[in-house]
This record gives structure tokens, sequence and C-alpha cells, in this order.
């Protein structure tokens, strides 16, 4: 019994390990953490601090594609919003769509427009503080690719655009960055730790802010570091 006791013990001892250590993907570390050396961006901005030191968004449903519910697309905005708090700025979704007009300057509208979002899924605009999402490429991604859950795509694109907000106005080299994209056109690619696992996903890059776009945001922001470069547990992809 004692032995049955040792054994079973020491399998749910290993398969602890095992959780922590196998099941983490390559993926998801890269998420969770940043390692020194792997901001690098393909340099076609220049970053600078936030437009505010706290950030409003508010969200129209005006003109949305009805296969999205208002509420689903406000929560998109509430979670990437709160995700990007990380960077030491106060980000907020606001429930104040009817006075806009009122609070401009202060709060970024986040809207459907095909013309604001100039054939883009999405566009940020720092000057208008708009935030414009693109009715008819979400149209055509769901006539071309019907199984593809386009919530995922719309959710990564707030969190991209919004980040733009946050400063952080050159793409990230690193694929599963927020604010990545994947090759320049001319032949050169970005960064993962290990490129073979890239094509186990459709998208490689995360939906929401990952450690190294948090601390691109901390560095431009002056804020002080990740702890570890780590994303705090409750923000770590699984
Ligand atoms: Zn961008």
């Amino acid at each position: 019994m004692k032995l049955f006791i040792l054994i079973m013990f020491t399998l749910i001892l290993a398969a602890d390990l095992f959780d922590a250590v196998a099941f983490e993907s390559i993926r998801s570390q890269e998420i969770n953490q940043c390692l020194s050396g792997e901001i690098v961006t393909w340099g076609d901005g220049k970053d600078r601090s936030a437009v505010a030191s706290e950030l409003k968004f508010v969200y129209d449903h005006a003109g949305a594609p009805e296969w999205f519910a208002e509420s689903q697309v406000a929560a998109m905005v509430a979670k990437a919003a709160a995700e990007w708090s990380q960077c030491g700025i106060r980000v907020v979704m606001i429930d104040r769509v009817g006075v806009w007009d009122q609070l401009k300057g202060v709060v970024i509208k986040v809207q459907w427009s095909a013309k604001e979002s100039r054939g883009n899924f999405g566009l940020a605009n720092q000057g208008m503080r708009t935030l414009s999402l693109g009715p008819g490429p979400f149209a055509l991604l769901k006539a071309r690719n019907p199984k593809h859950d386009a919530r995922e795509t719309l959710q990564l694109v707030i969190s991209h655009e919004m980040g733009h907000f946050l400063g952080l106005m050159a793409h990230s080299r690193r694929c599963v960055d927020v604010l990545s994209y994947y090759d320049n056109g001319k032949g050169e690619k970005c960064y993962s730790r290990d490129v073979s696992q890239m094509k186990l996903y459709k998208e490689y890059r995360y939906l929401l802010p990952t450690a190294c776009d948090i601390e691109r945001c901390r560095m431009i922001n002056g804020k002080p570091p990740l702890p570890d470069g780590k994303l705090p547990e409750r923000s770590q992809a699984k």
C-alpha cells in the first residue's frame, strides 16, 4: 500500500511537472515572457509615449457587420483595454456613445467605417482619436473562409490598433506579438524561437498584447520593466 501511494505520488508529481513544462507550447512561452533582446521592430515607425496619460475607449456599433453582436465587440474592446493596462497606463472602456462629442479629445472612439479604415481591417487615427474597423475586409474574410472564427480576427485587430494609441508606432518583428506582421514583402520574415512551430497555427499572433508588446509599451512610456519580462499570471496564455 505504501509503495502504491508512493508511486501515485510520483506519478502526480511527474504529471504536474509535465504540465508545467511540456504543455506550455513555444507560442505560449513567447506570449508569456519577453526575453532580453526580443524587442525588435521592423523600423517602420517611431515609438513615442501614449497619446494621453489615461486612455478611454468608447464603442459605437453603428455600421457593424450583422454577425457581430454589440455586446461581443464591446467585450473585446474592454478585454484589450484591460490587458493593455499592464503597460502602466490606465486604459478603460467607457459606455458613453451618446456623449461622444462632449468627450472628444479625451476619448478614443472605436467605430465601423469603410472610409476611415481605408481598406484595412483596422486603422488607428491618432489625430482624430478614432480606431476604425473595416466592414469590407471582415465581410471578405467571412465569404472566403466561413469556417474561420472572425471574432478572433476582430479581437486581434482591436488589440493591435489599440497598441498604436499607447505609442507603439513601429510594428514588431517578433511573430507572436499582436503588433507584429510576418514579413515585409521583401523576403524578410518575422522572428520566432522555433519557426517550425508556426505552421501548426493558422494565426500565430496572439489576440491580445504579449509580454514583449507590454514590455515595449512600458519602455516607451517610462515605466519599469515587467518582473522577469513575464506577464502576470492572470494574463498568461496556457
Ligand atoms: Zn499597425
